[in-house]
């Protein structure tokens, strides 16, 4: 198991079962906590072949280099983090997708979780990347013709992948939650459930990029549809809106600079990829881009 040590205690994680143990009876002195983000995710590319309504990332044509990709997830995995989730625009499009996973696999101990449209799963890749992919994320933002009006694809061929899939690896759906999709949830996790998904990560829509703020009510919708779930899939929702939902927050200490950060497909590190400021990672690395992003935001002792 890997560990990390922090503001609440000695933190485990093994990425095969993805399960977390924190032992918090003593706190290591903070001069030796883990110097890194516990989780990061990286913007492969900015390219993608959708043109969803939503969309948040900017469509240019940055892309970043596998050999740097590779550089940071050795600094990052020494450093303390846990995971690394790419994402983008849409990761199956960088043309050393395989390359990466395998290099995170083999040489590091960091989770490796992808988050995609899924349209490019073929068996194929599934097959390549299964073994050293950890997680995926599914985009499915509502059903039957919502989802076609969204996506621009085939449902069904949405189905017939995360069929499929979950024989690969283990896999949660993301949900864009608005006004045009809210009225499709529950029939959303039913799907999911049956598919053999593990969780449903809903994300109320949000004013950047091309997308739009969710409005009031269907954001009270979403919330009463969260108290009234019974089924079986884990839910999760964005961390902006984590204080409009029950949510459970396991490590109370932790500032959340020292949680969460993001690379863009441009090289620069930033708290979230919402953010427009950040640091560019140089030559001295991506740890000591991310001790600047945290002295200049929190203050936090990195
Ligand atoms: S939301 Fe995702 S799948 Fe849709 S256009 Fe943007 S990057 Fe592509």
């Amino acid at each position: 198991m890997k560990l990390r040590r922090g503001p609440d205690g000695y933190h485990f994680f093994d990425r095969m079962s993805g399960m977390n143990f924190l032992l918090d009876e003593a706190i290591p002195a903070p001069e030796t906590w883990s110097q890194s983000p516990r989780q990061i995710s990286i913007a492969l590319t900015n390219q993608c072949d959708l043109s969803c309504p939503h969309c948040y990332a900017p469509k240019t044509k940055a892309k970043l280099d596998s050999s740097q990709i590779k550089l940071w997830m050795t600094e990052l995995d020494q450093h303390g983090c846990f995971g690394v989730g790419f994402g983008g625009g849409e990761p199956t499009l960088h043309p050393d997708l395989l390359e990466i996973c395998d290099y995170g696999h083999l040489n590091t101990n960091l989770a490796i979780t992808m988050t995609t449209h899924g349209h490019h799963l073929t068996d194929n890749l599934l097959s390549n990347l299964s073994g050293k992919v950890n997680f995926v994320r599914v985009s499915m933002d509502g059903v039957g013709k919502t989802y076609e009006a969204i996506r621009n694809r085939p449902f069904d061929r949405l189905l017939s992948i995360l069929n499929k899939l979950g024989g690969y690896m283990p896999y949660g759906i993301n949900f864009v939650v608005n006004q045009q999709t809210i009225p499709d949830i529950a029939e959303a996790a039913l799907i999911a459930e049956d598919l053999g998904a593990s969780d449903l990560l809903l994300l109320p829509e949000e004013a950047v990029g091309k997308g739009r703020q969710i409005n009031p009510t269907s954001k009270a919708r979403l919330q009463d549809w969260v108290a009234g779930y019974s089924g079986k899939l884990q839910l999760s929702v964005g961390a902006r809106n984590a204080n409009d939902f029950p949510t459970t927050i396991p490590l109370q200490q932790e500032p959340p600079e020292l949680a969460f950060a993001h690379i863009d497909a441009d090289g620069v590190l930033k708290r979230t990829s919402f953010d427009n400021a950040g640091y560019k990672i140089d030559q001295k690395g991506v740890i000591a881009a991310f001790s600047s992003l945290c002295y200049q935001q929190a203050g936090a002792i990195v």
